[in-house]
């Protein structure tokens, strides 16, 4: 009898479900999208009944469609967004979630901040709009009887997922780490924060690691989802942790970058490094590793904009068009130069008013010198994080994920730029859940160790490499010095 692992993901966009078996193959994807509720006054929401659907029906496929026997099933994971409000109450069942992305909470954020000032030596993080104390916070000023008649709150999509298999209030130290109460060296709650601004802390879940089996499947979820009640489910881990173990960055200095909408690099760290302002830092699935992020508000938004900006109108596809033009023109772009601050930037400044700019536009400046800059610029605003937040170490070989991966001239722009080989993972969209499904080989004792996992399954995993070409590298790290001019030199003009 074959034996698989099932992983559920439930992301923004849709609750996804895998199978893997014992040598981490997937098999059985699928996926349901959710809805996201969007209020007048800034709310961003989910029903979690949507989620718990959403994984009724994929686990209804695996049985009637590939003909899996619920018993091939040996264990159950996960992993799902987080920085949620999930209130689980049997007084309203039907209460939405609040998701990270909702930002009514600036003022309590700013509230806590400024009766915590170092709340960061703790947590790893400051508090943000997004951070669930600050949502706890205001839930405890306009929402007094949900509050009241809550049982427990889980911040991560995937802890209501478990609570409805298992009936157990969990959560993993990665979520966790979001939530501006867990203390990240000794990851423990710090239930002296929440009694300072008057929260009981009996709401808070368990923390438990990634491996560990939090429970069984309840004779009802039984009913509902046909797993059978022997198996065992795991804790999991919040979409960060999973992400970094999909990419393999399981030692000291492996270093990823997230090249999306917005985008961020991320580097595994055994010791917390100091308080760099706008850098977080999260628990890692591996015990004594934390993940620190430095997030750029400006990445494949920006390049949207050059696509919309600079591609011919005459094309159904507008992103093979701008890489075309951006292979026109040489490295260096004519000497063209382009700061992508066109959103502000958070890292490695803080400055919300910075804006884009182009310098260095001559006679025969063209549109495919422009539309090169664009991405040699972005390239350098990651280039800077890693020479000043990142550091690479000995690492010769650089994972970048996210929709901008999908760009071959992009990716070679990257690798040249770093002077490193840039390694491109085949599947992205289940490599958080390839990720996690560690969690259970770990447990299964189908391997030793996380890292034993990573070297057998996930640095061998089929994915595109980017060779630097050394002669366009030294070229690069010319001109690289003078956009770091850029910056600076412009900053008296954004005020
Ligand atoms: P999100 O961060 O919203 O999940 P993705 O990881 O899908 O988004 O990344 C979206 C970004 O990916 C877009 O802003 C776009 O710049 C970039 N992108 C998507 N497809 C391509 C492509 N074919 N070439 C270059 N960039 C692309």
């Amino acid at each position: 009898m074959k034996e698989y692992i099932a992983v559920f993901d439930i992301g923004t966009t849709a609750v996804k479900g895998v199978l893997i078996d014992g040598q981490a193959a997937i098999i059985g994807e699928y996926r349901v999208r959710v809805n996201t509720y969007y209020g007048k006054n800034g709310e961003v929401e989910q029903c979690p009944a949507d989620w718990w659907e959403g994984m009724k029906e994929i686990t209804q496929k695996w049985w009637s469609v590939l003909n899996i026997e619920a018993k091939q099933v040996v264990a159950i994971t996960f992993t799902g967004q987080m920085e949620d409000i999930i209130s689980i109450s049997p007084t309203y069942p039907n209460q939405k979630a609040i998701l990270y992305s909702d930002n009514r909470f600036e003022q309590e954020a700013a509230y806590i901040m400024k009766r915590l000032p170092n709340i960061q030596a703790e947590t790893g993080n400051i508090i943000r709009s997004s951070t669930p104390l600050a949502k706890l916070l205001w839930m405890k000023e306009n929402r007094e009887e949900l509050m009241e008649n809550t049982q427990c709150f889980v911040f991560s999509s995937k802890d209501y997922g478990i609570y409805k298999l298992t009936n157990k209030f969990v959560t993993d130290p990665t979520t966790a780490a979001t939530t501006g109460m867990m203390n990240l060296h000794t990851r423990a709650w710090i239930p002296v924060i929440m009694e300072i601004f008057g929260l009981d802390t009996n709401k808070l879940p368990n923390l438990c690691g990634s491996e560990e089996i939090v429970g069984y499947v309840s004779a009802s979820a039984m009913e509902e989802t046909g797993f059978l009640q022997t198996t065992p489910v795991l804790c999991g881990s919040g979409d960060a942790g999973a992400t970094a173990m999909g990419v393999a960055a399981v030692h000291q200095g492996d270093t990823y970058f997230y090249l999306g909408t917005t985008g961020w690099a991320a580097m595994v760290q055994e010791i917390i490094s100091p308080n760099i302002q706008g850098m977080f830092h999260l628990a890692h699935i591996v015990p004594h590793l934390t993940i620190s992020i430095a997030p750029l508000l400006n990445a494949g938004n920006v390049h949207g904009w050059a696509v919309e900006t600079f591609a011919s109108e005459d094309t159904d596809d507008k992103n093979s068009a701008f890489e075309e033009l951006v292979k026109e023109a040489p490295v260096g772009s004519n000497g063209l130069f382009f700061l992508p601050y066109i959103h502000g930037e958070r890292c490695p400044m803080q400055n919300s008013d910075a804006k884009g700019a182009f310098w260095g536009i001559g006679p025969k400046t063209s549109k495919s010198d422009m539309a090169r800059a664009v991405m040699e610029g972005i390239c350098f605003s990651y280039k800077q994080l890693t020479d000043l937040i990142i550091d690479l170490g000995d690492n010769d070989v650089l994972t970048l994920i996210g929709g901008g991966s999908k760009s071959a001239v992009w990716c070679q722009i990257l690798a040249d730029i770093l002077g490193l080989q840039v390694r491109v993972p085949a599947d992205s969209e289940y490599m958080p859940a390839l990720g996690i499904s560690a969690s259970a080989f770990v447990q299964l004792g189908w391997v030793d160790h996380y890292y034993a996992f990573s070297e057998r399954f996930l640095r061998t995993a089929e994915s595109k490499m980017y060779e630097p070409n050394r002669l366009n590298h030294e070229v690069y790290e010319e001109i690289y010095e003078t956009y770091l001019k850029m910056y600076p030199s412009l900053k008296g003009m954004y005020e």
